[in-house]
């Protein structure tokens, strides 16, 4: 975050700069710098609000042997789960659409 605090002020510090040289007077070229880092500063913010940090996969321990199939109805694409958080997982996807379980019945 510091860091980040840090290359806005520098660009912010470097258009005020620039916008006094240019002969946009003090006075406007600092209010054009405020409004710059607050839009930049609200952006950066937004931003680190959507990244979330990939949680950690459970130990080995807490793992599900499952013997489940998996099928693309797309292009027909199977796979096999053999390990899982839980005992009923979501789906894999392929395709970009959830494959559909082809496992028979008396295997589940
Ligand atoms: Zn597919």
């Amino acid at each position: 975050m510091i860091r980040n605090h840090r290359v806005i002020a520098a660009v912010v510090a470097t258009g005020a700069i620039a916008a006094m040289l240019a002969g946009f007077g003090v006075i406007k070229s600092l209010v054009a710098a405020v409004a710059c880092w607050l839009i930049l500063r609200i952006g950066v913010l937004m931003l680190g609000g959507l990244a979330r940090p990939v949680p950690a996969p459970p130990p080995t321990g807490e793992m599900r042997r499952v013997k489940l199939t998996y099928r693309c109805e797309i292009c027909g694409t199977e796979v096999r789960m053999t390990a899982a958080p839980e005992q009923d997982p979501e789906p894999p996807r392929h395709c970009q659409e959830d494959m559909v379980m082809v496992t028979p019945v008396d295997d589940l």
